[in-house]
């Protein structure tokens, strides 16, 4: 199906990537930055250009189209979503996109910062990549792989499913989407504009792999309230809430439940801001297990703890509070299997075996999942995101290419 097919994913790629769309989260606006509308209006352009005649992007920066449905049969109408924008941990700025055609394993040199060297050894997924085209960086920003290797890859598959109307599928929507890195990716979204069935995002990293469950996740913040007095005069009087809140924060355990000491399936609580004066004190948490029930059982243990920590300050109290974040969004995909089971289909048929993760963290698929599109998540290659390191390989892209079609057309089927 795709021998004689001239690739277009890697030249989309470059292009892409050289427009800075790094977002800001200390922004208060929509989008958070203004700058991402520039690849929106560039991709609403070529879009255009393919005949995608709805194309458009909205004042929030979201873009939308459609190749529309060539066959007679009902089919429901599935939606492929990338975001444009990248994370502010690195750069954005005037990124260099370098190709090093038929990568033979030894380290890549970047070239405007001769100290930034990607090496086998820190990447060992580049092992894999050997004989295959590795995009990078020149050394001082990010690459932008996450997620415009997803872009790039979804507006290929529209090229290839007009340049092929022998393929047959349903109506097939196109959404990118600004801040997903800030987490704020769908806020302004219309479900009713977007009007899909169900929908994939494109923002995985290795070849074959496939996520189709995310953390949960709930933020919970600790109040302490101590006793203010003039410091002059404070004896027997003053509680101090700072102090309070630093031995709180000591209590937590050091070797496990926590970020830096959990991998895998496991859940964690993380501190992430803590404000404070001798009155009161705060301190915010983060809160992430794969099942949901688990994480008032996590917040209870910072109720403990907490409670613990007044204990030896009379006078001092606290309270805690808890609030949703994002679920995982097997609870919805598990109602409708054949999301899943197609794009396990579709990444055999273009040949690869299927590699499921549990994602630890959320995607906007999990938010998505909950306002009503079953959203899992396929691979594009991006891989090291958001530092200098980030890299991907033209032939995992292009196979991604590959899977979205094949999943286009199976849903048809
Ligand atoms: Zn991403």
């Amino acid at each position: 199906m795709f021998s004689g097919y001239a690739f277009t994913v890697e030249e989309r790629f470059i292009r892409y990537v050289k427009i800075d769309t790094t977002s800001d989260p200390h922004s208060e606006t929509f989008p958070s930055t203004e700058k991402q509308k520039d690849l929106g209006r560039l991709l609403v352009a070529e879009l255009k250009a393919l005949g995608l005649s709805d194309a458009y992007m909205d004042d929030n920066g979201y873009v939308y189209a459609t190749v529309r449905s060539n066959t007679e049969k009902k089919v429901p109408v599935v939606c492929f979503c990338a975001h444009v924008d990248t994370s502010s941990d690195s750069s954005g700025t005037n990124v260099k996109p370098i190709v090093h055609r038929n990568f033979d394993g030894s380290p890549i040199v970047l070239p405007d910062d001769p100290s930034q060297v990607i090496r086998v050894e820190d990447h060992p997924y580049l092992k894999d990549k050997i004989g295959e085209d590795i995009i990078t960086a020149s050394g001082t920003t990010l690459l932008g792989a996450d997620d415009k290797a997803g872009v790039a890859v979804i507006m290929d598959m529209a090229n290839y499913l007009v340049t092929h109307p022998e393929i047959k599928h349903g109506d097939i929507r196109i959404l990118f989407t600004p801040d997903e890195e800030i987490g704020r990716g769908v806020d302004k979204l219309d479900m009713k504009t977007l009007a899909a069935d169900f929908g994939y995002t494109l923002d995985g990293s290795e070849r074959g792999s496939f996520e189709d469950e995310s953390f949960s996740a709930d933020g919970a913040s600790v109040v302490f309230h101590g006793i203010s007095a003039h410091p002059g005069y404070a004896k027997s009087k003053l509680v101090n809430a700072i102090k309070i809140a630093a031995e709180f924060v000591t209590s937590l355990p050091r070797d496990r439940f926590s970020p830096e000491t959990t991998a895998d399936r496991e859940g964690f609580v993380h501190p992430v801001h803590i404000e404070g004066t001798a009155e009161m004190a705060k301190v915010d948490f983060i809160v992430r297990d794969f099942k949901t029930e688990k994480l008032k059982d996590h917040v209870s243990v910072l109720d403990q703890l907490a409670s613990k920590a007044i204990a030896s300050y009379p006078g001092a109290r606290y309270e805690i509070k808890q609030r949703e974040q994002y679920r995982n969004m097997k609870e919805v995909l598990d109602k409708h299997p054949q999301v899943a089971v197609f794009a396990e289909e579709a990444i055999r048929r273009a040949g690869m075996e299927v590699r499921k993760f549990p994602i630890r963290g959320g995607t906007d698929g999990s938010r998505l999942s909950f306002m009503g599109l079953p959203c899992p998540n396929i691979f594009t290659g991006e891989m090291a995101f958001h530092s200098k390191h980030e890299y991907v390989s033209v032939q995992d892209m292009q196979k991604a290419v590959e899977t979205i079609v094949h999943l286009a057309m199976i849903w048809a089927e």
